[in-house]
């Protein structure tokens, strides 16, 4: 049998990448920082621009990957060390220890309820609370809670908390289990660990914080969602129902990739129109980046019936106006000075390498594109290939896709691990 295949990262790349390789007969390891899979597609409701349901499309995909033979998960791991070439890579895990047997477990949240430890929820942006013991959302996938070490009682002076225990009819909480290391050796690395969402730092000076009604995409996208903190009502942090909405496309500038990052803040459009229809939404658009988002003849006509568009010639400014509540909004355009006023603002956000990507692209010692995504050397002939051989970086790795391409540089990595088997790489 050929060689088992490493794959970095359980978002669409990564699990699409396993399951081609599978089919192929590959035997795969696909190594998951979080407790979940399916990456951050799990954390949207739809997917532009045909607004397709996210989870319609993820949830099966998820299902064939933890049912395959296969493919090896491991969820809660973090890769130590990897040495070799192509063809025998030798690479060294660590797996954080969940404390709750996956086998028993059926995820029936009697343990979670039970917990007394409240902390916030990083995958609800922090928007609503989670227990020392959780999944992250419902219907995350694998369906089965960890301990959060860090938070729990148990190793945090109490240790004769078992509230988890005791509620579990199935004995599946473990706290005896504990992390464990080991190693394998592959013939190829497939890089797939995405992109996270600027802004960093620069939230506040759009009143992020400070005015309810502000949020970045990340948080818009948790708020729209229906398992998410408030089951999909658009509404402000403290609960107003808005009544005046703005989207500032290029919130953070527009980076190298404008046209996917300023579709992907466009869908928010379709996120307001939905929910609030009663609001014409003014969208904020950078007049240099006019001819990505208006390329689209069918974009266009939506955009003019939708909202009113402002084409920007400098990122926005925005001031509270009166209460905190109540936001100004003031931009340059090529008529003069456009000022507008709103209770409700999506910054638009630009995609950045996550820190899984930067950390394997130096682990890996492949080189890094300027914006600090792994680099194509060869992007005319395949754009999966990185500067080692052995190592292809498919999906958001490489630099900002759309879920579409993503799923294509999958199959294009799997093509090429393949094609080195052939010419006995491997
Ligand atoms: S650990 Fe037990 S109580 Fe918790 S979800 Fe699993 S089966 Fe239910
Ligand atoms: S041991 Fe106590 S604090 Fe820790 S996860 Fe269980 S219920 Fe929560």
């Amino acid at each position: 049998m050929a060689a088992d295949v490493l794959v970095i990262g359980a978002g669409v790349a990564g699990m699409k990448a396993s399951l081609l390789l599978a089919s192929s007969g590959r035997r795969v390891h696909l190594i998951e920082n979080s407790s979940v899979i399916g990456g951050r597609l799990i954390r949207c409701e739809d997917i532009f621009p045909a607004m397709e349901c996210a989870t319609c499309m993820v949830s099966p995909m998820q299902q064939d990957v933890l049912r395959n033979d296969l493919i090896n998960v491991v969820t809660l791991a973090d890769i130590l060390s990897i040495e070799g070439s192509i063809g025998d890579f030798r690479v060294r895990i660590r797996k954080q220890a969940s404390c709750v047997d996956p086998v028993a477990c059926i995820g029936c949240a009697e343990c979670w309820n039970a917990c007394p430890v409240e902390i916030n929820n990083e995958f609800e942006e922090n928007l609503s609370k989670r227990k020392a013991i959780s999944v992250p959302c419902a219907g995350a996938l694998p369906n089965v809670p960890w301990i959060d070490r860090e938070h729990c009682l148990r190793w945090n002076g109490d240790e004769n908390c078992s509230l988890c225990a005791e509620a579990c009819v199935f004995a599946a909480v473990d706290y005896t289990e504990v992390d464990s290391e080991f190693e394998i050796t592959v013939s190829d690395i497939i890089l797939s660990t995405g992109y996270q969402p600027s802004p960093g730092d620069m939230i506040d000076k759009f009143q992020w914080g400070i005015c309810t009604g502000v949020f970045t995409a990340s948080e818009f996208e948790r708020y729209y969602s229906s398992n998410g903190p408030t089951s999909g009502e658009l509404i402000t942090k403290d609960g107003r129902k808005p009544e005046s909405a703005a989207i500032i496309v290029h919130a953070f500038g527009t980076g190298s990739h404008s046209s996917i990052n300023t579709m992907y803040s466009l869908k928010f459009l379709h996120y307001l129109n939905e929910k609030l229809p009663d609001i014409r939404p003014i969208v904020f658009l950078d007049a240099e980046y006019e001819p990505v988002a208006l390329e689209d003849r069918n974009h266009q006509k939506w955009l003019a019936a939708e909202a009113d568009v402002v084409l920007c010639t400098q990122i926005p400014e925005v001031h509270t106006v009166g209460d905190s509540n109540n936001l100004s909004i003031t931009c340059t355009t090529a008529e003069g000075s456009f000022q507008a006023e709103a209770d409700l603002l999506v910054l638009g956000t630009s995609m950045q390498p996550s820190s899984g990507t930067s950390k394997f692209i130096k682990l890996l010692g492949i080189e890094c594109s300027n914006d600090g995504f792994a680099a194509k050397p060869e992007p005319g002939l395949s754009s999966v290939i990185t500067s080692v051989p052995g190592i292809y970086a498919a999906g958001c790795s490489g630099g900002p896709l759309d879920i579409a391409s993503s799923v294509t540089e999958a199959a294009a990595a799997v093509g090429r691990v393949l094609s080195d088997t052939n010419r006995g790489g491997n």
